[in-house]
């Protein structure tokens, strides 16, 4: 099996977790023996977000999704930001706030759940009035945490350990775009989700009228 960060390879994750007699939980209650939480930050794409998202769903998981609300790099506010919000809840997902710190302002829109964008480890792991952080005690230990930030896993892909069920329970943070574009390293991924952008945004300007004749 390749370990490539592919959707492909993500779907054998799921099976893999699957076979270790995992099961897939939220973040309303503290992890517990045996669950898995699976855990999304969308730090730059929606489309990412959604295709991760219907794949989940066909493989009968449900995930968390952390939206950005003061994203540079999408607009949660827009038709689009609204159509992704709605699709991931249709989809059986449930929507927490990925957050700019010190903003944790929460709305309809988002679960009681917050994941910090780039933390400093001053307020890292501290409790938040209102809502669970992702990172405080109870939801967070570093044994039982993996991710794949950057496009590189810091201690191996987890998807034997997974299959052997030898993680008393996981964290398991994913970034889509890392799965859904192509690329053997955080830098081509990146481009490849460029060179996709640039063909969406040529659509968005059509359909605002732009006359790119
Ligand atoms: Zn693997
Ligand atoms: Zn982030």
């Amino acid at each position: 099996m390749s370990c490539a960060f592919a959707l492909d390879h993500y779907r054998e994750l799921l099976e893999a977790a699957r076979a270790g007699g995992y099961r897939f939980a939220t973040f309303d209650a503290a992890p517990g023996p045996g669950d898995l939480l699976l855990r999304h930050d969308v730090d730059l794409s929606l489309d990412a977000a959604l295709r991760m998202a219907e794949l989940e769903a066909d493989a009968g998981v449900a995930a968390t999704y952390f939206l950005m609300t003061q994203s540079v790099f999408y607009n949660l506010a827009s038709t689009e930001g609204v159509a992704a919000l709605s699709g991931l809840r249709s989809l059986g997902h449930r929507v927490g706030l990925h957050a700019v710190y010190p903003d944790a302002l929460l709305d309809e829109r988002f679960d009681p759940v917050v994941a910090w964008h780039n933390p400093d480890p001053e307020y890292m792991t501290a409790p938040i009035d209102g809502a669970v952080n992702v990172m405080q005690p109870g939801w967070f230990d570093p044994a039982s945490y993996r991710s794949d930030s950057n496009q590189r896993w810091r201690s191996g892909c987890p998807h034997e350990e997974l299959r052997a069920g030898a993680f008393p329970w996981l964290q398991l943070l994913t970034h889509p775009e890392i799965w859904v574009y192509e690329g053997a390293t955080m830098g081509e991924t990146m481009r490849s989700m460029l060179d996709a952008e640039r063909e969406r945004r040529l659509a968005q300007l059509a359909e605002d009228r732009i006359d790119l004749a």
